[in-house]
């Protein structure tokens, strides 16, 4: 199995045992936090599988390192067993050059190597945890909507939200009917990936009448979703109990079908790069 696939695997895994717990509780949501995972070294987010892959780790500080990287910080990883978290790092190609101005290339391959989350390191001398306040989500709702605003989607006011491919509006109840403005927030970001598919060729023209099509794009608009929400650094609150009929349409091809985890990730991360290509 390749480096990508362990880490997907960990990911549908995640997945898989919240459906399994859904069908039994009827509580639903996805196993994902929203603060957006960077490196404590570089400050810079994480990308790709590995969004995913440190999302599902029930952690609450968004900071992640290698061990080293922590250890030359000052601090060293106290948590229990299992609180590193697999992520994938692809294969590239390097060129070096010698002192004789030779050149070499070398391809390293891809990897999965382990990060280690700031709830799970203290500090070697102070024995103190690393620091992280969490963001304040009230304090960023005018900065979030002038996002929306920016990317030029038309909104209606309706008693359900949806997105209309016909009229190419998407339809959400006002604002007072959300319990939160991070549910109203998670939601109107799951509209949107869906309003993106037009515009990004991802063909939904089946939605209507095929099951499967229908449990795919659900499922990439819960991952867009989370994506979005973790870039707009509000917490995501998917907690859409009126869709049981994909939620269980996704069990079996996440337990069978490799592919299927790896194509709604790859549609996710498009729908989202597009729409943040419109609002910058
Ligand atoms: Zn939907």
């Amino acid at each position: 199995m390749s480096a990508y696939d362990k880490v997907l695997e960990m990911i549908a895994d995640k997945i898989i045992t919240e459906i399994e717990a859904y069908e039994a509780t009827g509580e639903w949501h996805l196993p994902f936090q929203s603060a957006l995972p960077v490196n404590v070294v570089s400050g810079r987010p994480y990308g790709g599988v590995n969004v995913f892959a440190l999302l599902a780790s029930n952690k609450t500080s968004p900071v992640w390192g290698t061990f080293v990287q922590w250890q030359s910080l000052g601090y060293k990883v106290t948590g229990g067993k299992g609180c590193g978290r697999a992520v994938y790092s692809p294969s590239f190609t390097k060129k070096d050059e010698q002192e004789d101005g030779t050149v070499i290339e070398w391809q390293r391959p891809a990897k999965a190597y382990y990060v280690f989350n700031g709830d799970d390191v203290t500090h070697a001398e102070t024995g103190e945890a690393y620091p992280y306040e969490s963001a304040n989500v009230d304090g960023r709702l005018s900065e979030i909507d002038a996002f929306f605003e920016s990317i030029n989607v038309t909104i209606t006011k309706s008693h359900k939200a949806s997105y209309s491919p016909s009229r190419d509006v998407i339809n959400m109840p006002a604002f007072d009917a959300f319990t939160s403005a991070e549910a109203y927030y998670s939601t109107l970001a799951h509209e949107v990936i869906h309003w993106t598919a037009p515009r990004v060729n991802r063909d939904c023209a089946d939605y209507g009448t095929n099951l499967q099509v229908r449990a795919q794009e659900e499922l990439v608009a819960e991952l867009g979703a989370v994506l979005l929400c973790t870039h707009l650094q509000i917490p995501v609150q998917n907690s859409r109990n009126d869709h049981y009929e994909y939620i269980a349409g996704w069990l079996k091809p996440l337990k069978e079908d490799k592919t299927y985890l790896r194509t709604a990730i790859k549609s996710a991360t498009e729908a989202v790069a597009y729409v943040k290509s419109l609002a910058s």
